[in-house]
């Protein structure tokens, strides 16, 4: 049994709290696409923790995490990620990578960063984690696979012949330093030695344990609004964090995923560049951000503030929509206690005409949008644990929100930590 647990929004949807809430009952957690530009926030027993590379699942020594083929592994991250966990005496997770999964390497996060800063004012709010030149150099093909770890002969072929080209695009481009090839092969010499014991053909493992009829949840990063497809281009990301990519990402045939769980924010939330038809600004935004997810609205990778909004129901649905989910959770529901009236944005208004149609990029950045406002209930429901006690306002927002997109939510999240939830 497959399920996947997917962005409905821009990412920052709280995906990692169900996700290792779902994990106790689950064998195997994946991640399928992304790398460290993302972090995922769970809070359990252990403290609280921001994940870049890690899935989901690793708290729970009953779990086999996965990194999928589809992902971008940033080894130094990883390695430090789990060092981390050791120091603060978590159990040695269960962690496979894929040996055909590629590596971030130092020249993608270089020309991240010195692109944004050539872009000046029209750069994309990019992490800098090197992403977007990861993705680009895959499909280029000239990425470097976990598996070139182990041919030291092919490993050092290909970064002779890919530093041959950075380097030029380095100095005369950027005016910046070349980078140093065989500093850069005799690390990662060192690199594979430290992740060997980790490193297996994680496709074969999944259908073998699939056959099995094991658990397995695929964990998506950022969100359907992010997806270079579907989503807000170019405003995106790099990778598909879409249900339908997962298949592939991870390595299992799309037919077995059966449940398409959307996590969606009772607001919303943004991190870099584009439009962003509901957003607020001044006091109203920071009021809800100072209030928003465990600690504020910050972003787990940057730290940086995150840009705030209202529910955008059109956005959502669609969102929503493009996940192909079955069924919703909605989280962080109890950060809403403090308004009188909740707008939720409904429409569109574009050039004087009203739609309620997600549109093209062109077309969204001229949207302003239409409101409907529904009664606050002014109180703290983070304690409440069953649907019938939740104030009758907040059952109101929550079925508005239901009847709109079209899609039951099953799971309302009210707080950070991982009981801290409402099961309908
Ligand atoms: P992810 O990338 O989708 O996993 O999202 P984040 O890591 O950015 O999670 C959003 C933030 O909200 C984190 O700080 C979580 O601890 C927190 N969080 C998740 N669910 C809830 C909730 O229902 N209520 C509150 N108050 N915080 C939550």
């Amino acid at each position: 049994m497959v399920k996947a647990i997917v962005g409905a929004n821009w990412g920052d949807e709280g995906k990692g709290k169900i996700t290792d809430m779902l994990a106790a009952e689950s064998d195997i957690v994946v991640r399928f696409q992304g790398g460290s530009n993302a972090g995922h926030t769970i809070i359990n027993d252990y403290g609280k923790f921001a994940l870049h590379m890690l899935p989901s699942g690793i708290f729970y020594e009953h779990v086999t995490n996965v990194l999928g083929p589809g992902t971008a592994i940033n080894i130094d991250i990883l390695l430090k990620e789990l060092e981390a966990l050791e120091e603060r005496g978590i159990p040695r997770p269960n962690l496979i990578i894929s040996d055909r999964a590629q590596l971030v390497m130092p020249w993608h996060i270089l020309f991240d960063r010195y692109e944004e800063e050539r872009l000046g004012s029209r750069q994309f709010g990019s992490t800098k984690s090197g992403i977007a030149p990861f993705y680009a150099d895959k499909y280029y093909k000239i990425g470097i696979q976990v598996c070139d770890l182990y041919h030291p002969e092919i490993l050092k072929e290909k970064i002779g012949c890919i530093t041959e080209v950075k380097n030029m695009l380095l100095t005369t481009l950027y005016g910046a330093l070349p980078v140093d090839g065989e500093r850069v092969y005799n690390e990662l010499l060192r690199f594979g030695e430290k992740i060997s014991p980790m490193v297996r053909d994680t496709t074969g493992f999944l259908q073998k344990h699939l056959k099995e009829g094991k658990r397995i949840l695929l964990e998506g990063q950022l969100g359907a609004l992010k997806d270079p497809d579907h989503g807000i281009y170019p405003y995106t990301t790099s990778s598909s964090p879409l249900a339908g990519f997962a298949a592939v990402g991870a390595g299992i045939p799309p037919y077995e995923i059966k449940e398409v769980i959307a996590v969606v924010k009772a607001y919303s939330s943004c991190v870099g560049a584009g439009p962003f038809v509901s957003e607020i600004f001044g006091e109203e935004a920071s009021q809800l951000r100072e209030r928003g997810g465990d600690a504020g609205e910050y972003g787990a990778t940057t730290g940086r503030p995150r840009r705030m909004g209202w529910f955008d129901a059109v956005a959502t649905r669609y969102g929503c929509t493009v996940q192909g989910a079955t069924c919703l959770a909605l989280t962080l529901l109890d950060v809403l206690g403090y308004l009188d009236e909740i707008p939720i944005c409904v429409s569109y208004e574009i050039d004087g005409d009203i739609t309620d149609t997600f549109p093209v990029t062109p077309l969204l950045s001229k949207a302003k949008p239409v409101y409907k406002m529904l009664p606050g209930w002014k109180c703290d429901i983070s304690k409440i644990r069953r649907y019938e006690d939740l104030p009758c306002n907040a059952r109101r927002y929550v079925e508005f929100i239901e009847d709109f997109i079209g899609i039951p939510i099953k799971m309302i999240s009210n707080g950070p930590r991982r009981d801290d939830i409402i099961l309908r």
